[in-house]
């Protein structure tokens, strides 16, 4: 059953403030505007427990092409009983309305990676001036935020956690590992932030969940199968995760569902490029590891001839492979793990 909403033209704060026990509200929050007049905005959800307590803030998407995490928390809020609920949960399903529109990762208007803009800055482009929109609200509200994310379309990957550690934030890897052990994450991979740590390019602690952290608040990224679908079972399995995360927040009175005992911690990886153009075939799966010198897959040009077998000189296991054949010289084809371990949580 759906439930009642009351729809709001007030700011966030004050939608915030004012929302009733037991509601369910939506509202914008407003960034600026196209030349034409058309509003821009990031659309938000504030469920309202029946007794005050924490805020569990839960970030749809920062990437428009990722839709997984927006699905995982309409559903966690469309099947929790707020009389049960002490606090309250905010979804903001996108914080990169312009790119969603676009079925793109960035806005065509700047091409900026969102997720490294934050906290933002009211006198940047277009992204800058919604992450700063995004960040003003969540870094006033949140006690926890999750910042949900999918791979590219090309790629299949079973779900997995990525967070940071922030040297002044206080938030250690044993709080965040306690809240990211409900996804029953394939991995937890641990982000690198400093810069030169190689991994990948661009502004890491621009991250919304780094900055978060700074904030001494627990956030990190979960990431949900890949863009442009709709997967029910990584849905599921965000949902589950966010129940779990609600429940230790004290959110919720029911019992812990079912946290994975412990978590395959994963703290160098890399992306696998193709020397050669062609179709890649793989039979391999996420979450399984293959010897040094064993084929991640095959290459063969259009006529059937075989070009490489690209392999890794150590063990590795797989984060996500490519799903899609064509590729060309540079382009990703396995994103692996040099180096993880088992922790207990
Ligand atoms: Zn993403």
């Amino acid at each position: 059953m759906s439930k009642a909403r009351i729809s709001t033209e007030a700011g966030f704060a004050e939608a915030f403030a004012s929302a009733a026990p037991e509601s369910l509200t939506e509202g914008r929050i407003r960034v600026g505007s196209f030349a034409s007049g058309s509003e821009i905005g990031l659309p938000f959800v504030i469920l309202k427990g029946r007794n005050p307590g924490p805020c569990l803030w839960i970030s749809g998407q920062v990437h428009g092409n990722e839709i997984n995490g927006i699905w995982a928390g309409l559903d966690f809020i469309e099947a929790l009983d707020t009389g049960t609920l002490s606090g309250s949960v905010v979804l903001t399903p996108t914080a990169n309305p312009l790119a969603l529109d676009a079925r793109r990762k960035t806005a065509p208007q700047d091409e900026q990676d969102l997720d490294q803009t934050f906290p933002g800055n009211l006198n940047g482009l277009v992204a800058d001036q919604m992450s700063a929109a995004l960040f003003d609200a969540a870094a006033a509200h949140a006690d926890v935020l999750i910042s949900m994310h999918t791979m590219n379309n090309l790629f299949n990957s079973d779900p997995y956690a990525v967070y940071k550690l922030h040297p002044d934030g206080g938030v250690g890897e044993e709080k965040l590992f306690s809240m990211i052990r409900h996804f029953r994450p394939a991995v937890a991979c641990r982000m690198a932030v400093k810069a030169g740590a190689g991994e990948l390019p661009g502004n890491i602690p621009g991250a919304i969940d780094y900055q978060m952290l700074s904030r001494g608040k627990p956030a990190f990224m979960v990431e949900l199968g890949s863009g442009s679908e709709t997967n029910a079972e990584c849905i599921r399995q965000g949902v589950a995760g966010l129940y779990g995360v609600a429940a230790e927040m004290g959110l919720l009175s029911a019992p812990m569902r079912d946290p994975a005992p412990t978590l395959r911690r994963v703290t160098r990886r890399t992306h696998v490029m193709s020397r050669e153009g062609g179709l890649f075939r793989t039979p391999l799966v996420p979450a399984t590891t293959v010897a040094a010198g064993d084929p991640l897959g095959t290459i063969c040009t259009l006529t059937g001839r075989l070009i490489t077998e690209p392999a890794m000189e150590q063990d590795v296991l797989i984060i996500g492979i490519r799903k899609d054949p064509v590729v060309h010289t540079g382009d990703r084809i396995a994103f692996v793990a040099l180096e993880w371990s088992d922790v207990s949580v």
